[in-house]
């Protein structure tokens, strides 16, 4: 593991349920998720929309990362 990566937990904005466990490198605020760095997807797939299972959507499908709905802020 790189040195200034960190496992973090992505939650939903809405509900708080955790839907990644993500691999973090560097430091700022988290726009998108690399998909090689999910460690655990509790998410669901809707089209290209990620989704919580409270049914608000976390992200967008763009092919190797998810563009994140709202940028999470890491602190
Ligand atoms: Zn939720």
């Amino acid at each position: 593991m790189a040195k200034n990566s960190r496992i973090i937990d992505v939650k939903c904005p809405g509900c708080k349920n955790k839907i990644f466990k993500y691999k973090k490198v560097g430091k700022g605020n988290l726009l998108r998720c690399w998909k090689n760095k999910i460690i655990t997807d509790n998410s669901i797939r809707e089209g290209d929309k990620i989704k919580c299972t409270c049914g608000k959507t976390i992200g967008i499908d763009k092919g190797k990362y998810i563009k994140m709905e709202r940028i999470q802020e890491i602190k």
